[in-house]
């Protein structure tokens, strides 16, 4: 389970390694910072929460279509967003130890790891001194130390929303007031802070044609805009409406560590929903209810989630939240919501010259609709459903093992089809059950070792069944089923093996509960 605990990162990141699920993007040649493969196990993963993501936005919405746009676009398209002149990160390095960091975020840890950190402490030992009678509401409201630090907070919010708005002057005068350390070298010895725009660019053509510079989209979002009206006229789609879209989105990130957290090529999920001007709040709200019971019906764990309201919006946003993730290193973003009103398709209108606007026949006008996005990265959902899987377990006879509890609909193997021993016409039997199921799942074959080694590959992997082949199977036709989680061994006839696996680990199962 999630623990606030540097250390759960790098077990994680290792066993990701270990059993083929997340390597170092170009290893060979020392890798290659903040980006990463994955591997045989990590891909199928992958797969499946792609797979549970379109399936519960696209399949089962009536009105939602999906849609899978070109990387590059052409380059007007982020001026209109606003991406060229305004998606910046305020950096600031430390002469000392050279290191680069975002201002904004030495700050945000700041406020964190000290201010909050206090008043946290001071609800904690109110809570044991007066017990049942505690009243939360109140205690912050009142206590003087509570206050203190809370005025505090607000007063470096308020200093840091401005120098995100273009004081970056300030941002490094209150760096220095508040006396943040370069945590690698301890030195306070700091450069101004600088914007720095996150989209790589590139050349589109040969230079001798005359190269044209264009960008690697930093988010997929924009492919669905520009192609509002090719979709909503072709696909005869009526507003309310929905186009949703999986792929990669890349980002120069100035910090990028926490494993595959902050990558500079990563995916995203996105779906951008069209509204009628007006309807937008009632629309957020029920977004945001779908999106979490989404993450919820998956069931790694209900206290891991936390939505975080955004009180300072961007521009074109007039309502945004983050549904938070109890990660290794904390509660973080994992998905974010946004009201984006009609900034986009405005603004695409005005640098194309072109409408895009939609004809509603009821009311017999035209607009352009509002927008309510739901943008979750796959890569840091990948990373959730590790992080709530790995389980390091005391088992009854005092052995111990590690086992990945990952939910059933997602894992890379749904079984393992296990011959007990090398011989006696036990393998040529699983083979046999092997062919059959793997016409339905994705399995694992394996004959090598002695079984529990073998069943702590799989737990290792988090493969949640075992069928094993055993003497008794060459004679009435029954295999044991293992389960991944408690344990519990029981005996099927092999004709039932297909229905048992489907009922505990298809995705129609998990799709079911929404
Ligand atoms: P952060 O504040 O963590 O940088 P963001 O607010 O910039 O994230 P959005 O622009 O809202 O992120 O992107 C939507 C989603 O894309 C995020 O919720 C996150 O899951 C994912 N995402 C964004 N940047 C990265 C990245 N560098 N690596 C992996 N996933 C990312």
């Amino acid at each position: 389970m999630a623990q606030n605990d540097d250390n759960l990162l790098k077990k994680i990141a290792g066993h990701a390694k270990e059993y083929g699920f997340v390597f170092q993007s170009s290893e060979i040649y020392d890798g290659l910072s903040a980006a990463y493969d994955y591997g045989q196990n990590g891909v199928e993963l992958k797969n499946n929460i792609k797979e549970y993501w379109w399936k519960a936005m696209v399949q089962m919405n009536e009105h939602i279509v999906g849609l899978d746009a070109s990387i590059f676009m052409h380059p007007t398209t982020w001026k209109a967003s606003g991406h060229v002149d305004a998606f910046n990160d305020p950096m600031i390095d430390n002469k000392d130890s050279k290191k680069r960091y975002r201002a904004d975020v030495m700050i945000e840890d700041y406020i964190a790891n000290k201010l909050q950190k206090k008043i946290d402490k001071e609800v904690t030992k109110a809570e044991k001194r007066f017990g049942e009678a505690f009243d939360k509401e109140q205690f912050l409201a009142t206590n003087p130390n509570v206050l203190r630090s809370q005025t505090k907070i607000d007063e470096i919010n308020d200093r840091l929303k401005k120098g995100m708005e273009g004081d970056l002057a300030d941002l490094k005068a209150l760096i220095e007031e508040l006396g943040i350390a370069d945590p690698v070298s301890g030195s306070k010895n700091w450069t101004d802070v600088r914007q720095f725009n996150l989209m790589f660019s590139t050349e589109l053509g040969s230079l001798a044609e005359g190269a044209n510079k264009i960008y690697l989209r930093p988010e997929t979002a924009q492919g669905i805009f520009v192609n509002f009206l090719n979709v909503q006229k072709t696909g005869r789609m009526k507003i309310p409406f929905g186009i949703a879209q999986i792929g990669k989105a890349f980002r120069n990130e100035i910090i990028a560590r926490q494993f595959i957290f902050r990558m500079r090529e990563f995916e995203q999920m996105e779906m951008q929903f069209f509204v009628k001007p007006g309807e937008q709040k009632e629309w957020f709200e029920n977004w945001k209810e779908k999106r979490i019971n989404w993450h919820k019906a998956l069931g790694l764990g209900e206290a891991n989630y936390r939505f975080h309201d955004h009180l300072n919006l961007a521009h074109y946003a007039d309502a945004a939240t983050d549904v938070e993730f109890n990660f290794p290193m904390g509660f973080k973003e994992l998905e974010g919501i946004h009201s984006r009103t009609d900034f986009d398709l405005k603004a695409h209108e005005e640098h194309s010259g072109k409408k895009l606007q939609f004809f509603d026949t009821a009311d017999n006008e035209s607009y352009v609709p509002y927008v309510i996005e739901t943008s979750i990265g796959l890569d840091r959902m990948f990373l959730a459903v590790l992080t709530a899987a790995y389980t390091e377990e005391t088992l009854e006879d005092g052995s111990e093992r590690l086992v990945m509890k990952i939910p059933a609909a997602l894992a890379p193997y749904k079984v393992a089809v296990l011959p007990l021993l090398k011989k006696d016409g036990l393998p040529e039997k699983a083979r046999e059950i092997l062919l059959e199921l793997q016409l339905d799942f994705n399995c694992q074959y394996d004959e090598k070792d002695a079984i529990g080694r073998r069943y702590r590959r799989q737990d290792a992997i988090g493969t949640p069944f075992c069928v094993t082949v055993d003497h008794q199977s060459l004679e009435d036709n029954t295999v044991t089923i293992r389960d991944r989680d408690d344990l519990s061994q029981i005996r099927v006839s092999v004709d039932e093996v297909r229905g048992k696996l489907a009922e505990r680990t298809s995705m129609q199962e998990l799709l079911r509960k929404l």
